[in-house]
Formats: structure tokens, C-alpha cells, sequence
């Protein structure tokens, strides 16, 4: 937990937040803190900023806040994700999540069991606790925004042309001619197939909607692993 995400509800007045639950366990046993103490904070889709610890008593700690600065930038980055296994989406909603995607569309694909959509983790109080880790990690704010498209395609038919204008859209896909950009200038989507990948026909219908299928080389990464190459080589280059 490299940024302390606290929630309105922690608020006692606009400086002065109560912390109870695993936040104050983290402060008091990882960063041994002590009244005195300061520590980074941030609002949930806030600013981040300083708190300073006034009281560590039984089972609450007070901090006074100070927020002052922006969050990081967002990944120009809309992703849409064939749903993973439950395991594997907890892993992937907060590597998301830490790299800046704030836009994600859980889709279904021929090759997605059909099970892993009752999963509980696509219940909002769940998936939003995975994107908070990522949050918390990378010492960001905005909670991404998270949809579920269980019928591939009337939403690539209906709905991926009005989302993918005005970005340049791709599909990954193991085995096309195409190699996947680095460093692309603008806003980007970009759909990630299942375990078992895309089916020819769902590449096709992407493709004639307006993706282009494009490959990270012979090597066939495992989607969790696909997934932050693909969104490291894709980012935007900044200037340092
Ligand atoms: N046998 C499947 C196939 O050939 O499509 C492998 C699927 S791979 C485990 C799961 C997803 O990760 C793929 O649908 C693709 O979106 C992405 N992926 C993995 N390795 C890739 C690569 N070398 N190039 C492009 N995409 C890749």
C-alpha cells in the first residue's frame, strides 16, 4: 500500500479523516507509523496529499489531510477483456488498475465458460475492491469504471464503433503479420481474447468493425501476462 485511498465516509470534518479497518492495521504494522507521522494519502477520484497521524488509541487512528495535488494521468486506454477465470481477473483488475486504465469492458467470447460469469467477483463491492489494490499500489485515485458485455456480438456490432472513435483500435491476436505498435500516439482500445483466444469469426467481426489484429510475436503469453506487455507497449512514450 504505497498511498493511503481514504473514503468519504472516513471524513469527520473537510482535514480530519478515522481510519478502522485493514488501513489502520497497514499504517500501524507495515509502515510502524506513529502520531507525528506522515504518510501519502489520497481521495477516492480525488486529490493526493499528506496525512499526518493525530491519534493511534485502540482500534482508530486519526490523520489530518492535507490535498493538494493531482493523481497520476489515466492510460489513454480502453480495454476490453474476453472475462478471465475468477482467480485470474482478481490479478488482472489490479494490474489494470496500478498501469491507469480507467475504462474496462469484461466481454464475452466463444471460448469464455459460460460459469465464470455468475462469478460474485463481477459484483461491484468486489471488482471495485481489486481496482482499489491497484489503486494503492501505483498511488492513484480514479477508480476505473468497469462493464459487463456478456453477448459478443451486438456489442461489437452496436457498440464498439461509437466506443472506438476517435482511437485506434486493436485486436491482440497470436499469429497475424501484423506486429504490435510501441509507444502509440492518442487514445487506444484494445481487446485481449480469452485463454483458449479469439475464435476466427470473433476476429473477423472486430476486424470489420474497425480493429486491427495485431501480435506481440511467436510467443503465446498467458492472458495475465499478455496483459501488461500489451499495455506497457501500447502507452503512450513520455517525455522525462
Ligand atoms: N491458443 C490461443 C491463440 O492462439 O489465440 C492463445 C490465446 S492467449 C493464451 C490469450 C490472449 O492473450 C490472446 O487471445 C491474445 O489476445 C493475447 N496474447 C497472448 N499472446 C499473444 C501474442 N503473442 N500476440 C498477440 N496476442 C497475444
Amino acid at each position: 500500500m504505497n498511498l493511503i485511498l481514504l473514503h468519504d465516509a472516513d471524513f469527520i470534518s473537510a482535514e480530519r479523516v478515522v481510519l478502522r479497518d485493514r488501513r489502520r492495521e497497514h499504517i500501524r504494522a507495515v509502515h510502524r507509523a506513529e502520531v507525528g507521522d506522515q504518510l501519502r494519502v489520497g481521495r477516492l477520484n480525488g486529490l493526493c496529499g499528506n496525512g499526518t497521524i493525530l491519534r493511534s488509541s485502540g482500534d482508530e487512528l486519526e490523520l489530518e489531510v492535507r490535498l493538494d495535488t493531482p493523481p497520476p494521468a489515466p492510460l489513454p486506454l480502453t480495454l476490453l477483456l474476453a472475462l478471465p477465470r475468477p482467480k485470474m481477473l482478481k490479478r488482472i483488475l489490479q494490474t489494470v488498475s496500478a498501469l491507469g486504465v480507467k475504462d474496462i469492458y469484461l466481454i464475452n467470447s466463444y471460448r469464455v465458460d459460460k460459469s465464470y460469469w455468475s462469478s460474485p467477483l463481477l459484483q461491484p463491492e468486489q471488482f471495485n475492491e481489486q481496482l482499489i489494490l491497484g489503486l494503492e499500489q501505483a498511488r492513484d485515485t480514479q477508480l476505473p469504471r468497469v462493464e459487463l458485455r456478456p453477448r459478443f456480438k451486438p456489442f461489437v456490432e452496436d457498440e464498439t464503433p461509437e466506443l472506438i472513435r476517435g482511437t485506434t483500435a486493436y485486436v491482440a491476436h497470436p499469429g497475424v503479420d501484423r506486429a504490435c505498435p510501441s509507444g502509440t500516439q492518442g487514445a487506444t482500445t484494445l481487446a485481449i481474447g480469452p485463454e483458449g483466444g479469439f475464435i476466427p469469426y470473433e476476429v473477423e467481426l472486430l476486424q470489420n468493425n474497425g480493429f486491427l489484429p495485431v501480435s506481440l510475436g511467436e510467443r503465446i503469453l498467458r492472458v495475465e501476462t499478455a496483459v501488461p506487455v500489451l499495455l506497457t507497449r501500447l502507452a503512450p512514450v513520455l517525455d522525462q
